[in-house]
């Protein structure tokens, strides 16, 4: 019989044990997690009856896996869809629509919503028509996403666009981001054509439009679901896995009162933490340190219902950098999720992180939600003080996909012995079905590996 060790409870780690019961039939397998709770960075809170989560709020029906994996667990009863895909920008003053067509990093819809929504200035719109008759941008290997669109659109159309709507999913400026790894898209555009703006016109649509989902109980009902349908695996919880190392062919996972001998180990954790726990493999070890990682916080307040009305009809907005707020973006829950309305409370959610910001750190939780109170008080008006509020804050909580991060991951996965996989937000996707499919693709290649030994 094969053992099977799965490090860390995330979403990763839990759907990695979920996919092993059922391809390596009569495996042992055990998952060791150093938190009390499951779930990683799924975390449902309440306030009130209404659902306010900590972590991500939705799920992007980006692939099979996640759809499938949801249907497996009898979860599709539970979804539910935003109640509002409008949302909006801080920008010069006003919050103003986010134009049509430019998720994916530029202006898939052409320059007439630029116009209509008046995000940019005259010279910013100009300068955004550009693209159509500059030359060709030099793209090589891979280049930031902020500087391709800067170079195509120009500094407004990157500063007030891009850094928020790309730089903002993940927490992090967008000249630090990779274009070929997040915008493939965009990327090939850049890299086959001189124009993007008139080689999209040729292509239906490079930014596909995605479903985004949540449940009646808040995303952790899929770690939940996970947790109950994992029953043959061995849970340890509250154990700090302190080293991981290869002898005999076997895998060793040691901690505090923590010993067990693997055949195989899918490690699902933040390259971060793996690093220090896979010092015996001295590469592997600096390769996974590294990867940079974004620091984030979030406060949710439950105003009374009287006290606060978003100015327009949507799900909130977000804040570009050079507005110079510590806020990044709010989400006006109650307006955005049935499962967030209660008849006592409005809920909001603000955000605040970018790896250039580190001033909110300093400030304690009752600080930081006074701060963020007074600056949501400026753009959308409020008539008292919260009733309640949550502070979360992730340390080193989302990894930084810069420039050459596919060589950096194809490298961790090269230097990985044999029996060790990698699996996880760092790797293959920030996203929870990305997490998911990174956790379906660790799982194959250990079955295989299992499989041959045996
Ligand atoms: C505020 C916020 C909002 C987000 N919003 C969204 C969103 O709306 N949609 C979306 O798709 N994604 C979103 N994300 C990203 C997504 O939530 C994460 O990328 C994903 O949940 C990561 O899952 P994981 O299992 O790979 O890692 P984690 O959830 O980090 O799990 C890793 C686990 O490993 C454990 N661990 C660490 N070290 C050890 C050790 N030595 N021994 C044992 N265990 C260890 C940790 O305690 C943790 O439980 C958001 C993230 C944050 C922080």
């Amino acid at each position: 019989m094969k053992a099977i060790t799965v490090i860390g409870g995330g979403v990763t780690g839990l759907a990695a044990a979920y996919f092993i019961q059922q391809s390596v039939p009569g495996a042992s397998i055990s998952l060791v997690e150093s938190s009390e709770r499951l779930g990683g960075k799924l975390l449902t809170n309440r306030i009130g009856n209404a659902v306010a989560e900590a972590g991500p709020d939705s799920i992007v029906a980006r692939n099979s896996v996640i759809t499938g994996l949801c249907s497996d667990l009898g979860l599709e009863q539970n979804i539910i869809r935003p109640k509002t895909s409008k949302s909006y920008l801080w920008t010069r003053n006003r919050l103003r629509p986010i134009p049509e067509g430019v998720f994916g990093g530029y202006p898939s819809h052409g320059l007439l919503p630029l116009w209509r929504t008046h995000v940019l200035s005259f010279q910013g719109i100009a300068r955004t028509a550009m693209d159509l008759v500059l030359p060709r941008t030099e793209v090589a290997e891979d280049i930031s996403i902020g500087k391709l669109a800067e170079s195509r659109f120009g500094r407004e159309f990157k500063t007030t666009l891009v850094d928020p709507l790309i730089g903002g999913l993940m927490s992090c400026n967008s000249s630090y981001l990779s274009a070929r790894e997040l915008m493939p898209g965009v990327f090939s555009l850049a890299k086959n054509s001189r124009s993007i703006l008139r080689a999209s016109r040729a292509r239906a649509s490079v930014a596909q439009s995605m479903p985004f989902f949540s449940f009646k109980g808040g995303v952790a009902e899929l770690t939940d679901k996970l947790n109950a349908a994992t029953g043959n695996v061995q849970k340890k919880t509250g154990v700090e896995v302190r080293e991981l190392s290869r002898r005999e062919g076997r895998w060793h996972i040691t901690g505090e009162g923590l010993e067990i001998e693997s055949d195989a180990v899918i490690a699902c954790l933040p390259a971060h933490s793996a690093a220090p726990v896979l010092k015996s493999e001295a590469a592997l070890s600096s390769a996974l340190a590294e990867i940079p990682y974004t620091s984030v916080a979030n406060v949710v307040f439950g105003y009374g219902p009287a006290d606060f009305k978003p100015p327009v009809e949507g799900s909130g907005f977000l804040v570009p950098e050079k507005e110079g707020l510590l806020m990044t973006g709010c989400t006006w829950l109650s307006s955005k999720w049935s499962s967030a309305e209660s008849e006592d409370l409005y809920l909001v959610r603000c955000f605040v992180g970018t790896p250039d910001s580190v001033s909110w750190m300093d400030l304690g939780d009752e600080e930081l939600a006074a701060e963020l109170h007074r600056e949501l008080g400026a753009i959308v008006k409020i008539n008292g003080k919260p009733l309640q509020f949550i502070v979360t804050r992730w340390q080193n909580a989302l990894p930084r996909y810069g420039v050459g991060h596919m060589e950096l991951v194809a490298k961790i996965h090269s230097l990985c012995p044999p029996g060790l996989f990698m699996a996880g937000a760092a790797f293959s996707g920030v996203g929870i079905s990305s997490c998911v499919a990174d956790a379906k693709r660790a799982v194959d290649s250990a079955a295989a590996y299992c499989s041959a030994g045996s």
